[in-house]
């Protein structure tokens, strides 16, 4: 068998067996003539082979809709409540803003289901923790304000549109709704974000085909004129976004196609994107320093590197992968020496937040730390300078491995192709 038809074969017996697309670096299409290693994320897909319908539901808003078909819940847009006393436009002149105390946080009080267990608690507040990390939303647990959010197993998922006055529901449903994307998707719509597909500028970025949209569902696909863009670009990769192939009436027909370029992926799986916390951060006047690093590997550096950092800076980067231990490798590393390193310092947690445990305490000096390893798919890295003095800050690396537990997991479903692009097409032209 020469190679071609070596590869064609492998192509069709992977398709066929596995029946859904390779899928790997989502956020990260980078050319590369190397050979790319392509594991197929397990933790969703351990039960049972995936099937096209797994890739779809994986997508935020289809596992939203899903949860929502049977809803008695009226809804718009498939998961937000309609407002009566005024259109959703209105938001933008920030009358449904959640308040900004004068620390600058914007503190969103809540309260949750009673019937809530522990696991359920957790993903939330996971969900949560990450706003606060990356923006200046803090999720605290309501005392005796007025307007609050009542976070309860519903019928379904779905939230209101911004800050309505009083107690109002954000419906996490336990089972189908308790994925921190999905959570953080109806979070973010009562913080006053629309879907991003909703923007005034859309037709710029996609086409919206009408013909594969029922009647019914062409409300869904509204466009708002008088959209408050903040003066950030449009994100296909928004956990705001609908999947291509949401409310479509004829299976494998999408619904809306990036343009030009069909190929860019769209729709989210893990949370909030970069861009997503920059629109908070522009909507609620947050003077944050965040990045989310979402790749199976890559770098990260102190701004300005390897000159010297500023003074009285404050960032952090969130690396998030898909499912893997992440190791931090520092390849340099010089920052000012103060006493128990309370001048400037990084610090990094195994997890989201600042409350995680912690697995490097403050560092300074110019001795390179030892290799870090998180125990799962998150890593928080923070920097924080002084008023004085400044030296040439840090570079690392990191990358995802794998967990010991599913080694064997992993090592059957990893297979090695020589890849220009990983997206989900890329299988059909190995
Ligand atoms: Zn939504």
């Amino acid at each position: 068998m020469d190679l071609k038809t070596f590869l064609v074969f492998t192509a069709v017996l992977l398709h066929t067996t596995l029946g859904f697309p390779i899928q790997e670096n989502y956020g990260n299409s980078t050319t590369t003539t190397e050979p790319t290693q392509v594991t197929i994320q397990e933790d969703i897909y351990e039960s049972h082979p995936p099937t096209e319908t797994d890739y779809e539901e994986e997508v935020i808003f289809n596992r939203i809709l899903k949860v929502n078909k049977d809803s008695s819940q009226l809804l718009q847009e498939g998961d937000i409540v309609p407002q009566r006393s005024r259109s959703a436009i209105n938001c933008r002149n920030r009358h449904c803003n959640w308040p900004q105390s004068s620390d600058g946080i914007v503190r969103v009080p809540y309260v949750l289901d009673p019937t809530y267990e522990e696991n359920h608690i957790k993903v939330i507040q996971d969900a949560m923790a990450e706003f606060e990390t990356l923006t200046c939303i803090n999720f605290v647990k309501r005392r005796t304000e007025r307007d609050y959010l009542s976070i309860k197993s519903a019928d379904g998922c779905w939230s209101n549109y911004g800050k309505v006055g009083g107690g109002q529901t954000v419906s996490v449903m336990k089972g189908g709704c308790m994925w921190k994307g999905i959570i953080q998707h109806e979070l973010d719509h009562a913080l006053g974000f629309l879907h991003e597909h909703s923007r005034s500028d859309r037709d710029k970025y996609v086409k919206i085909m009408w013909e594969y949209i029922s009647l019914a569902d062409r409300a869904d696909f509204r466009k708002f004129e008088n959209s408050n863009n903040l003066g950030l670009p449009y994100d296909y990769s928004s956990v705001m976004h609908y999947g291509p192939h949401t409310f479509t009436n004829t299976t494998g027909k999408a619904t809306i196609v990036p343009i030009p370029d069909e190929s860019v992926h769209i729709g989210q799986r893990q949370g909030l994107s970069n861009l997503d916390v920059a629109k908070i951060n522009k909507l609620y006047n947050c003077s944050r320093c965040s990045t989310i690093l979402d790749t199976a590997s890559g770098s990260l550096k102190s701004a300005n590197h390897p000159r010297n950092y500023s003074d009285n800076t404050n960032c952090v980067w969130l690396i998030r992968t898909r499912s893997r231990k992440i190791s931090l490798h520092f390849q340099a590393f010089d920052l000012q020496t103060t006493r128990g390193c309370q001048g400037d310092y990084v610090k990094v947690y195994d997890g989201a937040s600042k409350s995680s445990a912690v697995l490097m305490d403050k560092t300074c000096g110019s001795k390179i730390p030892n290799d870090i390893v998180a125990s799962s798919n998150l890593m928080l890295i923070e920097f924080v300078t002084d008023g004085v003095d400044t030296a040439s800050g840090f570079q690392a690396t990191f990358t995802s491995g794998r967990s010991e537990k599913k080694e064997n997991v992993r090592e059957r479903k990893t297979i090695y192709i020589k890849s220009t692009c990983v997206l989900p097409s890329s299988l059909h032209v190995i």
